[in-house]
């Protein structure tokens, strides 16, 4: 499989207005959803992530069957730690998975599933700036991207 480094295009969600929350999530191909290890399902990890050849930004990805919306497909979904000027959809997304947070949650309130990932990305942010991980952003694989 591809894991842990990804390159695939950005397709359209559930449309379930993840936006709105301002929590994007920038979702990956079916395919690449079921072709990933079935012991990697239904948790969140934290990564480093390029649009194209742009800029290689924090993000955390989860990858799961979204219980709190009661999906029947896995899916993975990433949120980019960047404000971007417009949308990505159809742009090849490029994710280094660095490590495993947590595993996934049935929430009770979308309010717990905002603070949840609130927090995952406020934890996300230190991980990642530890020496060990802030490397793998300098990785061939992001270079050979632009
Ligand atoms: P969808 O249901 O189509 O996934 P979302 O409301 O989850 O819709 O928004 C995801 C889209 O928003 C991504 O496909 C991408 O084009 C765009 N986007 C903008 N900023 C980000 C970001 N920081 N992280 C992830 N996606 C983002
Ligand atoms: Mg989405």
């Amino acid at each position: 499989s591809s894991f842990p480094f990804h390159c695939r295009p950005v397709v359209h969600g559930f449309s379930r207005g993840s936006k709105q929350l301002s929590i994007p999530t920038a979702n990956f191909p079916e395919q690449v959803v079921d072709n990933l290890p079935a012991d990697i399902s239904t948790v969140i990890y934290y990564d480093w992530a390029s649009v194209g050849s742009g800029d290689v930004h924090k993000m955390v990805v989860s990858i799961g069957w979204n219980p709190y919306y009661k999906n029947t497909k896995k899916s993975m979904e990433t949120h980019i730690m960047h404000t971007f000027k417009e949308d990505f959809y159809g742009e090849i997304l490029n994710v280094a998975i660095v490590g495993y947070l947590r595993l996934e949650n049935n929430f009770d309130s979308l309010e717990s599933l905002i603070s949840a990932i609130q927090g995952d990305t406020e934890e996300a942010k230190k991980l990642l700036d530890l020496p060990e991980h802030l490397k793998i952003k300098e990785d061939n694989f992001f270079q050979v991207s632009k």
